[in-house]
Parts: C-alpha cells; structure tokens; sequence
C-alpha cells in the first residue's frame, strides 16, 4: 500500500513585535500553573514582556534558568518539577537546548508545550521531533513525538535584538528546505515523520525559498539596526514556520546528510545552518542542476551571508572531505532520498566542484 499522505504543524503560531504581552491572553486556555524552561539569555530578553501579560492574575509561574543541554538527566528534571507543582503548561524559552528540553519534558508528563523561540537560527520550534543526549553530552537519539507542539510564539522584537548571525544561519537550515523537499518528492519518498509528502507541504517549502530570496538582504539590514519591519518578519516566518513546517512535511536530502558528514569530523565550530546553506550548493551539483539555477543560489548564499566555499566553513584538507563523503552516505542518511544511489565518490566530487565553483565566482 502506497504510504498516507499526511500534513503536521504546531497547532497554533503566533507572531509579531511585542507578541509576548499577549503571551497569557493568546495561551491562557491551557492552565493556569506555568512551568518555564528558559536558558540564560531567554529569561533576560523574554521574562518581564510575559509576566506583564499576566497582569493581576494569580496563575502559578515558575522560571527555570536552564544551563545545559537536552539531556535525559534535564528532562527527568524538569518532569519532577511538573509533578510536584501540578504544572498545566510547559513553555520553552531560548534555542535548541531549552526548545528540546521543554517538547520533551511536557511529552512525557502529557502537558501542554508552548515554544518561545529567543533566535530565528534553526527549525527546531515548529518541528515534532527533539534531539536528545546521554547525560555525558554524546548524542542519544531523535525522539519523535506524535503531535507538533501546541503552539510557538515568536516576538520579533526579541529576534531583531539577537546577533544578527543567528538570522543568517537560520537562512541557510531555511535554504535547505525547498531542494530537499524537491528531491525528496522526485523519488516519492516519504516525510520526516515519515507520511507521504503533501503539496501542502511543499508549497509551504517553495514559499519559504520565495521568501529568503525576497527578503533575505532586507532583513539583516533591519536585524543590524535591531529593528523590526516587514522585511524581517517575512524571513522569521520563513526561518521559524516555514522552513520548520515545511521540512517536517516534506524531508531532508543530501544538504542535512553533509551537515552531518561534517559533525563527524569532530571540534568544528560553523552553524548548522551555514553548513546546509553550502550542503545545499553541493546537492545542486549532485543533481546536474543547470548552470543558471547553481549560481541563482550562490548568488543567494553571496548576497546574506552564507558560506559558498569549504574553507570559509574551516574545512581545509582533502582528507577532511573524504570523511564528510563518506560518513554522509551512510545507510539511513536522508541523502538516499536523492534519485539514484549517491556513493561516497559521487559525494566527493560534488563537494570538490561546488567548492571550486565558489572560489571561481567570488
Ligand atoms: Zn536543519
């Protein structure tokens, strides 16, 4: 039987400047007793905006300032905090960290989850999913969830106020988006979570990259000056729902799988999204993508900011290079979403011309 296509999104998502001093009157259906999983900058940027939401009202709010990593000691944490102070509602309020701690932590006590994400650099508020890691900091597994989480709310004062590299990487996990999801229904392969692709969903990819390319240069400009416009809330909406919504109702290909080749080489330092952003580049190669449509991207990735070359994401020797190919074709890499089988010398050779391609045009 063919696989059901199926589309999942948060179920509510909330966006604008000062979106917080609604925070209680947008969030207020699901409880009363509020348990924050904030990191450090997070409870600084976010806690006065949502205590003045609540006004008066004699909910139960407790901050948490979270300092460590999405880890299963941190998460069994929380959950005892949830229990014994008969938490409603867990919110998230920071990065990836504090993102995957909360999703985790109210999935497994059967609480409501709210997102509030402090950077616009990642996918991680909308998606279903969280990246859990032993206590010891090493990788443990992708937990995925049943639903996405109730509902995110991004204040895009908070995201213009926040260094503008996180925006720039946030761009590049957003470029990613569409060709992935492009390749990935060429081959009718299934979602991140693992449906049938929707055209929802990929109309929501395509309106991202849309987006990026109208807007991108616009938004670091008012990100800079630490201002909100037009601009930047379309590339925070691109960056946080689409490009978020959109990859977990399509899927990823060979721009996450050389992301991943690259964090095997161990103590590099670039985002993930400055990697996808030149993983991108690489899988347009793989796929004989047409001479106006390679440097239509690169052009993109110039103009904002992102990485087109491979020593600008500090990867110097023809042996790092060899590892990223292979360790990116391992099996259950998403880059076997592409048509044909990608072997590592295939891999190889793209990376090798995307990088020259980058060098020639600068
Ligand atoms: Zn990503």
């Amino acid at each position: 039987m063919k696989l059901l296509r199926a589309m999942r999104e948060p179920l509510k998502y909330v966006q604008g400047k000062g979106a917080l001093l609604k925070f209680e009157e947008e969030m207020g259906y699901m409880g009363k007793r509020w348990l924050f999983v904030c990191s450090n900058s997070g409870y600084k940027a976010c806690h006065d905006k949502i205590e003045q939401s609540f006004g008066d009202s004699d909910s139960y709010r407790r901050y948490e300032i979270f300092g460590g990593i999405s880890s299963k000691g941190e998460i069994a944490k929380m959950q005892e905090i949830v229990e014994k102070d008969a938490i409603d509602a867990v919110v998230a309020v920071g990065g990836g960290s504090a993102v995957d701690t909360a999703k985790a932590t109210a999935f497994y006590a059967g609480k409501h989850v709210v997102v509030i994400p402090t950077v616009a650099a990642t996918d991680a508020p909308c998606t279903g999913l969280s990246v859990i890691y032993n206590d010891d900091g090493s990788f443990d597994k992708y937990l995925f969830y049943p639903t996405n989480p109730d509902a995110v709310m991004v204040d895009s004062q908070v995201i213009a106020e926040a260094p503008v590299s996180f925006l720039v990487a946030g761009m590049g996990d957003a470029l990613g988006t569409y060709f992935e999801g492009r390749a990935s229904i060429r081959t009718e392969s299934p979602s991140l979570e693992g449906t049938g692709i929707t055209r929802a969903g990929m109309a929501l990819a395509k309106l991202c990259y849309e987006t990026l390319r109208n807007y991108g240069s616009q938004a670091i400009a008012a990100c800079e000056n630490n201002v909100v416009t037009p601009a930047l809330d379309a590339i925070i909406e691109a960056n946080v729902y689409l490009s978020g919504v959109g990859a977990d109702n399509v899927n990823c290909a060979a721009a996450h799988s050389f992301y991943n080749g690259l964090t095997s080489l161990g103590g590099h330092s670039a985002p993930h999204g400055s990697c996808v952003a030149f993983g991108t580049l690489v899988q347009l190669v793989l796929e004989g993508a047409t001479k106006e449509e390679f440097e239509d991207v690169q052009g993109f990735c110039r103009e904002v900011g992102l990485p087109t070359t491979l020593a600008e994401l500090g990867i110097t020797t023809d042996e790092q290079i060899h590892t990223i190919a292979k360790n990116a074709c391992v099996p259950g890499e998403t880059i076997h979403n592409l048509a044909g089988d990608v072997t590592p010398d295939e891999l190889y050779a793209a990376i090798v011309q995307a990088d020259a391609l980058g060098k020639a045009n600068s």
